[in-house]
């Protein structure tokens, strides 16, 4: 098989049969304006067939596996946003992997990048377990919502950029409807970091005119709404930041327990 058909069962699947199904960049537009909640903005991410690579590449993955997994059924869907529906701390990293968000259906779950942020998460405060490694396992996000800014796995993932144009609204469309409670929000690498911006002016965000460049543990104050918002820059925890300890786990310690201290 090479995804999992929507609403057969799978763990916080957010799509049924009926969800509908965006198969170009104007469909992603149309829906992601129309989607009123979270809950139909996910299960329409979760559906989204748009970009013609990334759609082969994920069903090829979720059809060929990786040896370790060969047993399991492989997601081979969109992986949409997740977590708290009124979050107050926003995680935005690059794209699922292909054998980690694409196989168990979750963000950053059952993959090395994974293992050290939800560890971090939850000596922070803002998950309930350690690991996070199946839909279904019962990890719960606290007061946190974590998406991707491309959401299929990409080939060496590098979307093009045409892919992530195609994928923007979704993005937008989330943080817009989440941003009445966001008071932090966290760039997972430098991508995310880039990616966000427009995403967050797209959303109402008031930002300054130049865009300050990216590093761990950068802060930047903005305003939604009139409340003010600090965006905060992570080195992302992927397995070649982690080998060469350019990100420890104090690093990220240090990071998510600010988050979690400005978004009281
Ligand atoms: S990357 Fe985004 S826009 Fe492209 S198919 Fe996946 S969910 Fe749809």
């Amino acid at each position: 098989m090479s995804f999992v058909p929507p609403g057969t069962g799978w763990p916080d699947d957010p799509a049924t049969a009926d969800t509908p199904v965006a198969l170009d960049p104007a469909d992603v537009k149309r829906i992601a304006a129309a989607a009123g909640t979270i809950e139909e903005l996910t299960a329409a991410q979760s559906v989204c067939r748009a970009c013609p690579r990334l759609v082969e590449w994920r069903e090829e993955v979720a059809r060929t596996k990786r040896r370790a997994f060969a047993d399991e059924t492989y997601w081979g869907r969109p992986v949409p946003g997740w977590g708290d529906e009124r979050p107050r701390i926003l995680l935005v990293g690059l794209a699922p992997a292909a054998h980690g968000g694409n196989r168990t259906g979750r963000i950053f779950t059952g993959d090395r990048s994974g293992d050290w942020l939800f560890a971090s998460l939850h000596r922070c405060g803002l998950a309930a377990q350690e690991t996070s490694t199946y839909a279904g396992d019962g990890q719960r996000l606290i007061g946190t919502r974590v998406l991707a800014s491309v959401r299929c796995a990409p080939p060496a993932n590098k979307p093009t950029p045409q892919e992530k144009a195609t994928c923007f609204p979704w993005m937008s469309r989330e943080i817009a409807l989440v941003a009445g409670t966001v008071r932090v929000v966290v760039a997972l690498g430098g991508y995310a970091w880039q990616a966000m911006w427009p995403a967050l002016k797209e959303a109402g965000y008031e930002l300054p005119r130049s865009r300050p460049p990216f590093g761990h543990g950068v802060e930047v104050e903005v305003r939604h709404g009139g409340s003010p918002v600090t965006l905060m820059g992570c080195y992302h925890p992927s397995q070649q930041n982690t080998f060469t300890g350019r990100v420890t786990a104090q690093m990220l310690d240090d990071v998510f327990s600010r988050a979690g201290s400005l978004a009281v």
